[in-house]
């Protein structure tokens, strides 16, 4: 596996994999892997002949308020756990090279992005799509590989691919979790003993909504209720930013559900703010 540092180097290297006619995915992160990433990078694998992994903690998603210095680092252990899942390149650039201090130009999803974590992170999709969206231009990969932990995220890197013309293949893969539920994270470090046994009832709260939207209750107010009381009831000292049930595609909020939906969640125990979500509806 190379280690690349530097926007030209990438370029020239991806440029001769090319030449010599090898397929390339992207799997954006930032790093501190779990096996959620390592789903992403071993797909990615069978489905391209290189797979470029990119690590960077994009000070641009993160607010003033956020964890940005603190977000948990460990390049060493990346680089072994990317080496075993047979990554070809993993990119770590630095945020100089990325963003010069005269910055101004943006991506954003209009509508996507206003909800949910839109709302409780402002400014966050923004900086989210104008990082994606300089890593497409960097790698120009065939394929880009995305976890649907991050729900929101996908449908507005989905739309950003539909609107902007990219001509790149999404895959968003299913949420890796631990034993007991909970979804895994580079957050969960931050998660003391204590808070750790509270973690896995944000899914059993989202299990509980799908087990009621099965038995037939379309009605979101109904379906949020529940939702709402699973959380509060159940773990010591939450905090929702948000707990919603929202239509899949367009993440609108009807009064009942008539297509595929999703509800989502943004839970903080203690100071660590976790997400989650679970679909509603094949
Ligand atoms: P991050 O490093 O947290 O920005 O995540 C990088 C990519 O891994 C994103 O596409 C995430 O959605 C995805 N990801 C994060 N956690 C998981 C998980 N538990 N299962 C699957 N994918 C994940």
């Amino acid at each position: 596996m190379k280690i690349i540092r530097k926007i030209q180097q990438l370029r020239k290297t991806l440029a001769a994999y090319r030449r010599r006619g090898k397929t390339i995915s992207l799997v954006p992160t930032m790093g501190y892997f779990h096996e959620g990433h390592v789903s992403l990078m071993k797909q990615a694998k069978r489905e391209t002949d290189i797979v470029v992994v990119s690590l960077f903690v994009n000070p641009l998603q993160f607010g003033p308020k956020d964890d940005l210095k603190k977000y948990p680092r460990d390049l060493r252990r990346d680089q072994k756990m990317a080496e075993r899942a047979k990554v070809d390149i993993l990119f770590v650039p630095e945020a100089r090279d990325l963003y010069s201090k005269a910055h101004e130009t943006y991506v954003m999803a209009e509508n996507l992005a206003k909800p949910l974590c839109g709302l409780s992170r402002p400014g966050h999709f923004r900086g989210v799509a104008t990082v994606v969206a300089k890593l497409f231009n960097i790698v120009g990969p065939d394929a880009a590989f995305f976890g649907r932990k991050d729900y929101q995220q996908a449908r507005i890197i989905e739309k950003m691919i539909e609107d902007l013309s990219y001509n790149i293949r999404l895959r968003v893969l299913p949420t890796v979790r631990e034993k007991d539920g909970l979804a895994m994270s580079s957050r969960n470090a931050y998660l003391s003993p204590l808070e750790r046994k509270e973690a896995p009832k944000i899914y059993a709260a989202l299990k509980a909504v799908r087990a009621l939207y099965k038995k037939g209750e379309r009605r979101v107010s109904v379906l949020e209720h529940k939702l709402k009381q699973e959380l509060v009831k159940n773990i010591r000292g939450a905090r929702l930013d948000y707990a919603e049930v929202r239509e899949a595609v367009s993440l609108t909020r009807p009064a009942r559900l008539k297509s595929k939906a999703v509800a989502a969640v943004a839970v903080r125990i203690g100071t660590t703010r976790l997400i989650d979500n679970i679909t509603l509806g094949e």
